[in-house]
């Protein structure tokens, strides 16, 4: 079973997190938080790239 928790983390300044088992999850919610807090639109492969393992 992999434990391995994925997380992607917005500005500071904002203080949005959000971690989760399922990277599809994570990266999915990041988007719809940046597209509605930000009005930013960031392709899952960005997404992807500021995902950290914890
Ligand atoms: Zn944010």
């Amino acid at each position: 079973m992999d434990k391995t928790m994925n997380k992607i983390e917005c500005d500071p300044s904002c203080g949005f997190m959000v971690q989760s088992h399922d990277e599809k999850e994570v990266t999915g919610m990041a988007m719809s938080h940046a597209k509605n807090m930000h009005k930013m639109d960031v392709s899952e492969h960005d997404m992807r790239k500021r995902m950290m393992s914890v």
